[in-house]
Formats: structure tokens, sequence, C-alpha cells
């Protein structure tokens, strides 16, 4: 019994190769992101206590916080009327996601000069691994400081870091020195590191797993990592055999690059130019009806609809207009498609291909928390 036994019980997470030298990962977190943004954008907003999400009328709940806000006890999740009562002078903002998604894409942008592989776990938060960084900077943490300048620099606001050769102390660092801190946690310093903290630190733990794990004396990482493994096996199963491990400072789940699709479109080249204006506005109805069927069968709604005109001169334009709910209603995106070639010269000059996209895609998961604002952030 030990470490082996329970290195088996763990499925779908394959032992890092002994070999191999340590990864290199890096947790971003945006210090209270959409308060920051609306900070940032708003000068008459900063130093003041401001939440976004929720009504000063007590409806809803506070998405974000900005640190004024939170001195007074108000964090995100918490009902309106309650984050209303302990500050009187507190400013309510409606969220804005477009602007949010917007601040998201150019962070993502930062990251994409330095890593490859990015995981993203909300709007402002995430994982990068920088083994191999394409800055071919010394090291992690030089690309940390970095991107943390960069941070400050071109997008106004702050950042707070981790950095780590696993995924989970990556992450529990950046949160060591929140607003605007950094903490390089090496391999040889996980166990000091992680060992004094409460459980609750650990990824998975919720305030239920945290109250069986304390009503048999396990309070801190350290004490739990000196429960023998088949114990904890055997009182909380697979996810208890995880958690022992990341408590002797194992976590082989790599950083997950996803590569969403980031448009899907459609577009025709005619035979001969057209040059009548509802025989176009006909092709494109028919176009965004294709777009938005695969829209649908993958699960996917887009903000951005675009069309793209080429007349017979072979001159091309595109025309886009973005929306604030995504959407892959055919007929909503028709309608724009129709109002875009507005902007077009089409109708007055003969055309010789048309097509119509849809992009800034989000799934379905994603297309929820738009529509219900409770996508918190700390
Ligand atoms: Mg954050």
């Amino acid at each position: 019994m030990g470490h082996d036994w329970v290195t088996h019980q763990i499925e779908n997470c394959p032992l890092d190769d002994e070999n191999q030298p340590p990864r290199k990962i890096i947790h971003v977190d945006m210090d209270a992101f959409y308060a920051s943004v609306e900070q940032r954008d708003h000068p008459h907003l900063r130093g003041k206590p401001v939440v976004v999400g929720g009504s000063p009328e007590g409806r809803g709940v506070v998405a974000a916080a900005s640190y004024e806000a939170r001195k007074f006890g108000i964090h995100s999740a918490m009902p309106a009327a309650r984050a209303a009562r302990l500050c009187r002078d507190l400013v309510f903002l409606h969220p804005d996601f477009m602007k949010y998604r917007e601040v998201s894409r150019q962070l993502r942008a930062i990251f994409e000069d330095y890593a490859d592989h990015i995981e993203p776990l909300s709007l402002d938060e995430a994982f990068l691994d920088v083994t191999e960084n394409k800055a071919g900077l010394p090291t992690a943490t030089a690309v940390a400081k970095e991107i943390r300048r960069r941070v400050r620099d071109e997008l106004r606001l702050t950042c707070s870091a981790g950095v780590s050769s696993l995924k989970f102390v990556a992450k529990i660092a950046s949160d060591y020195r929140k607003p605007d801190g950094l903490t390089v946690v090496p391999p040889e310093r996980v166990l000091a590191f992680i060992h004094p903290m409460p459980v609750r630190k650990l990824p998975g733990v919720g305030p239920a797993t945290e109250k069986r794990l304390n009503d048999i004396g396990i309070f801190t990482v350290g004490d739990l990592a000196a429960v023998p493994a088949a114990d904890v096996h055997r009182r909380f199963g697979k996810h208890g055999a995880y958690l022992w491990r990341m408590a002797h400072g194992e976590d082989p789940r790599p950083v997950q690059s996803s590569q969403p699709r980031r448009s899907q479109s459609a577009e025709q080249t005619f035979a001969e130019d057209i040059e009548d204006r509802r025989t176009l506005e006909r092709i494109l109805a028919g176009q965004a009806e294709r777009v938005c069927r695969g829209l649908e069968s993958a699960g996917l709604r887009g903000r951005t609809v675009t069309i793209k005109v080429r007349y017979g001169d072979f001159t091309t334009v595109t025309r886009s207009e973005t929306l604030e709910q995504p959407t892959n209603d055919p007929f909503r995106v028709a309608e724009m498609a129709t109002a875009l070639l507005d902007r077009t010269e089409a109708g007055l000059r003969p055309v010789r291909l048309v097509g119509v996209g849809v992009g800034n895609l989000v799934g379905r998961e994603e297309t929820l928390q738009l529509e219900l604002p409770l996508e918190f952030d700390d």
C-alpha cells in the first residue's frame, strides 16, 4: 500500500515521465476584473467602492467588487441587498460583457506571445505552459514579470500571477499576494508552501468536503499528507486519492489548450456577376441559414456577423457588426447581413462573390453565463 497503489486509482491522469524536467506553469488572474475595467474607463469611479452586477434596490448578486468595496466586506456572489447595507456609498454598475470580452481577447493576445498552451478558466484567468516560452526568456519568472508589466502598460490593469511546476500550486500562488502580486514556488519549495494551507485551498474541496475532512482532524494540506493513502481512499474514494496526491506535491494534469473555432462562414462565387441587390439578399439569407445550422449542431453561438463582398473588379470589402448577445438564429443573422449590405456598393456595382460569417463564438455554457451574469470574479 502506498503511493503507487493510489496512483493506479487515478484514471486519465498519466504520471509525469520522471526523466522529463518539471513543467513550468503560470497562472494569471486579473484583479477584481470587471470592477477594475470600469474604474479604468471611468476615472470618477477610481478609489470608490464599486460593484458590477446587482442593483441598489437589492436585486441580483454582486459579480465583482472593487478593492475599495471589499474593505466593507463585500465580495462576489453576495446578494446586492446585503452589499448595499454594508456600504451606503456603494456604486452599482451594469456589467458590460462586450467590453470584458474585448479586454479578455487583448489579454489572450499578450499570452500568445509567450505560450502556445493556454488554458483559460474564465474571461480573466488562465494557465500558461511556458516550459518552452516563445519569447526566449530565461525563466518562467521572467515571463510572468513581463506579462504583468505588459498588462499594466498595455491594458492599464493589474493582475496577479503564480509560477510553479504544478497547476494547482500555480493557482494557489497567484492568489497568495493578491492584488498585483507575483509568487514563485520552485519545485523544491512546493511542500513547504502548501502544507500549512487550509485543505480548502485544494481544488475540488468545497465546504462539504472541508467539513468531512475537518471532522476527522484534517485541517491543513499537511494534515492530509500525513494520513495513510488507503484511509483517504476508503473515506473519500477516487477524489480523496487525488487530493492526497496533491498534498504530496503531485498534479499530473497538463495545461489543456483548447483551440476553439473562431468563426463559421459560407461564401459563393457566381458564374456571372450579380447587380440585383434583392438576389444578393436572398443568397446571403441562404448562407446565414447554412452557417447557423452548423453552429447549432456544434452547440455554438456567435456575437459578430461579418459579410464579404467581392466586386467585379476583384476588390473585396468586409463589413461587421457585433451583437450584445450571441446568436445562431438564421433570421437574425440574415437581417444583420442585409443591413451590412447597405454599407457596401452592392446593387450599384457588379458583385462576383458574397459570403457571411459568424464569429466571436461561445459555447452553450458560456452563453448561459452571459445571459445570467453569474460569472463571478475574484
Ligand atoms: Mg480574477
